[in-house]
């Protein structure tokens, strides 16, 4: 019998990713979203009418349970999140709902009405935050920076103590920074491969930025599904800092970008001091030794490609609306 995946936040970028991954491996994929997003298809695409869709607030733990119970999945992927570091600064109170308590729910969900499902915790380097060493791996202690690191990390410990508690298969992957052409406009990779697009094309003239300096450990986004999948294959329940174990400068992204349609990105950036961060963490980069020991997972793409992809994406996507 095909094996039975449920995933919430399956209209992002990784939800994409990893829901088209599944069904190519033959399972049947439910998504969870908000009753609100009725129209999947704007961001599911060409795979809209191969899952099915449920719906339920991550704030409802009532329709949460009723769903898990009714499926029984196999396989919990929890991806759910307003995923926004930045934004987390202005609505701190829900992001701890939604990422915190929201992972808190399924997990007692799962607990009461299909113990046997094995869960999926999208955890992240947010949680290392003023991490005191660098490379982080999964024994560097947590220290997060903002909003979004500390729901994260509630949520981190709550798949623990889940897992330590009751014997729940339940695992959190400690993602790095995760890029693809279906990465939110919100994020700076996304911003700056769509303006180094619109401006070869002539649709804008100016591109402008926060830090240039910062540093992100920047991974394809297709290839850490993999690992998610990996790690619910595993004999033990386990947890994983997944990651390439590079950094790159977002002015390095520019550049890259910019060279990517032939043209220099000092041209056209502006800073504006606006967008930079009220605090930011430092030095963060993934050693991702265990994953590469126990899933055999490594990190493939180098940034360069990472660039190149994300604009020829871009630049095909607005040459269509031009038409
Ligand atoms: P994050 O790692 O989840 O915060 O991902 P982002 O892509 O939003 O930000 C990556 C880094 O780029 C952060 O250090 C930002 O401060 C920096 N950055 C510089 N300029 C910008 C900008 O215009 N927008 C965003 N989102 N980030 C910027």
């Amino acid at each position: 019998m095909a094996k039975r995946a449920l995933i919430t936040g399956i209209t992002g970028q990784d939800g994409y990713y990893l829901a088209k991954l599944l069904l190519d491996k033959g399972y049947e994929v439910h998504g969870l979203v908000r009753p609100d997003h009725y129209d999947v298809s704007d961001r599911l695409g060409d795979i809209t009418d191969r899952v099915t869709i449920e719906h339920a607030e991550l704030t409802d733990s009532l329709t949460i349970r009723v769903i898990v119970e009714r499926l029984q999945p196999d396989e919990i992927y929890n991806l759910a999140a307003p995923s926004h570091v930045g934004r987390s600064f202005s609505v701190p109170e829900s992001t701890i709902e939604i990422v915190g308590v929201g992972c808190l729910r399924l997990l007692e969900a799962v607990r009461q009405a299909s113990p046997r499902s094995r869960l999926y915790q999208a955890a992240s380097s947010e949680m290392f935050g003023r991490a005191a060493v660098s490379p982080q791996n999964e024994q560097t202690p947590f220290h997060p920076r903002n909003p979004y690191g500390v729901a994260k990390l509630a949520a981190y410990w709550a798949v623990v103590n889940y897992r330590e508690t009751y014997g729940l298969f339940a695992c959190n992957g400690i993602t790095y920074n995760h890029e693809s052409e279906r990465r939110g406009e919100e994020f700076v990779t996304r911003k700056i491969s769509m303006a180094a697009a619109r401006i070869a094309l002539g649709l804008q003239k100016r591109l402008t930025l926060g830090n240039l300096d910062a540093r992100r450990d920047w991974g394809f986004a297709p290839e850490y599904v993999e690992a998610m999948w990996l790690m619910l294959q595993q004999p033990e329940p386990d947890d994983f800092v997944l990651g390439t174990g590079v950094t790159h400068s977002v002015r390095d992204f520019c550049e890259a970008a910019f060279n990517r349609v032939n043209l220099n990105y000092k041209d056209f950036v502006d800073i504006d001091p606006a967008l930079v961060r009220p605090s930011e963490e430092h030095l963060l980069v993934a050693d991702p030794s265990k994953a590469a020991r126990v899933l055999g997972w490594r990190a493939r793409t180098p940034l360069r490609d990472i660039v190149a992809h994300m604009v020829d994406a871009d630049l095909s996507r607005q040459r269509r609306a031009l038409r």
